[in-house]
């Protein structure tokens, strides 16, 4: 199937292939006729699988056709995300599916100047992308009117609902003209996420599209669980990151997640004792610092990312070789979306999860949601002693480079044969293989 056949127009296809895009993604096979006809969609979708041009692709397209312009302190089609990085990407889609369409895009999200929002949205825009706090600030300062909305998207609606938006997404929605069209997305759909799509979506009956069955984990991603008690997770985490993980050696990109802004930094901090650099990306770094970070990382001159949830929802990084949970989320849905961050547009990627006594529970919850138990990756060989020396040694930073050969070479990864016999690629439960002792 080709972009041609969903019905897109010249100036978009031209885009997509400057882009390189040839083949559309499931969900843009399925979502894309749908909406250039004008329908309401509810979509369950991961990041990841293309989710962003299946909405994008489609409404710039309506929004070309209709030739109309915005009016001052209006937009046309307005993109709703839960975080100011993943809003600055949906922009950066826009403006890239939308070269040749011409259309403006903008951009509103807290963090940045309220003035050069003011200013952005002031002569009328057709594509805004906001968060919603600054949006409904702009909104009630007057710079800004939602009336003319054409399309209205919602993405990564449970997120929102976790972040604790659902009054301002209340408050967004009798701010909008009730004929228009609303494209809705989620990773899950419980029954929270389904009431809010209730209340947005006019269409009893819209168009439902789903790419990965509800709560299951990305098929491309191995997973890993290492039992490892809560203090020796740093000495772990600066071996593999030294030596390699076990069953797969190269961690060329590695997304770390932490429970808390504190724990991300101090991560970062050991880290840099142990002579590993890496950044944080958390809701206390600035706007300026948390551009820097991901850039830094998109260019792969900062191999290391240690993120809370928040900062790294919908983060679009391609060739993330490595997902580490150091420590275990206590929502199991957001274990499916941190490992979502590895694996993505068709490649393969690794989880691994640092597993203490007292996350059993978590764990247990992770694997009765995703229907997949997580198979186990025992400690490197010699980590007793090697996590002493590290702990010795990680007040004093040394460069990682400057490691003593002989020593680099204590922790080499187990070529594959020699894997621990728990190590295998995660099957589905109930399969005939002996499930992973712990
Ligand atoms: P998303 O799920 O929207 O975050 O997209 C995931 C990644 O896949 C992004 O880097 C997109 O640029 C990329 N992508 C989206 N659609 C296609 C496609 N049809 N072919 C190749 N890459 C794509």
């Amino acid at each position: 199937m080709s972009f041609e056949s969903l019905g897109l127009s010249q100036p978009l296809l031209q885009a997509l292939a400057a882009k390189n895009y040839d083949t559309p993604t499931p969900i843009q096979q399925q979502a894309i006729p749908s909406v250039l006809q004008g329908r309401d969609l509810l979509g369950i979708a991961q990041t990841g699988t293309g989710k962003t041009a299946a909405f994008m692709l489609p409404s710039i397209d309506r929004l070309a056709a209709a030739n109309r312009r915005a009016s001052p302190r209006a937009c046309r089609m307005l993109v709703l995300a839960p975080t100011r990085e993943l809003a600055g990407q949906i922009a950066d889609s826009a403006r890239a599916y939308g070269e040749y369409s011409r259309i403006r895009v903008a951009t509103v999200f807290g963090g940045t100047s309220i003035n050069k929002n003011r200013q952005d949205v002031a002569r009328g825009v057709d594509v805004l992308v906001a968060t919603p706090g600054r949006l409904l600030d702009l909104v009630e300062q007057g710079h800004l009117t939602l009336r003319e909305v054409e399309i209205l998207v919602l993405d990564e609606a449970d997120q929102m609902m976790d972040l604790g938006f659902i009054h301002d997404l209340k408050k967004i929605v009798r701010l909008l003209p009730a004929k228009r069209q609303t494209l809705f997305f989620s990773a899950t759909m419980p029954k929270a996420i389904q009431q809010l799509a209730a209340q947005f979506i006019n269409d009893p009956n819209p168009v439902q599209v789903s790419v990965a069955p509800q709560s299951t984990t990305a098929e491309r991603v191995e997973q890993y669980v290492t039992f490892v008690q809560q203090q020796e997770k740093q000495a772990l985490l600066t071996m593999m990151l030294r030596w390699g993980f076990g069953p797969r050696g190269n961690m060329d990109r590695v997304l770390i997640f932490t429970r808390t802004k504190h724990g991300a930094d101090r991560v970062v901090k050991l880290l840099a004792g142990n002579g590993i650099a890496a950044n944080a990306i958390h809701g206390n770094k600035s706007q300026p610092q948390r551009e820097r970070a991901l850039a830094l990382f998109k260019q792969g001159e900062v191999r290391i990312l240690v993120a809370t949830d928040i900062a790294a929802r919908g983060i679009d990084v391609s060739g993330v070789s490595h997902v580490i949970n150091f420590e275990l989320p206590n929502v199991a849905e957001q274990y499916v979306h941190r490992i979502g961050r590895t694996a993505r547009a068709g490649n393969d990627g690794i989880a691994i999860a640092f597993c203490a006594e007292d996350e059993r529970p978590y764990l247990r919850d992770i694997e009765k949601l995703t229907r997949q138990k997580i198979a186990v990756e025992p400690l490197p060989q010699g980590f007793v002693a090697e996590a002493q020396r590290i702990k010795a040694t990680r007040t004093t930073p040394a460069r990682e480079e400057h490691q003593p050969r002989h020593e680099q070479r204590r922790f080499q990864p187990r070529p594959k044969g020699e894997r621990g016999k728990h190590a295998h690629k995660v099957k589905p439960m109930g399969g005939s293989r002996r499930r992973a002792s712990r």
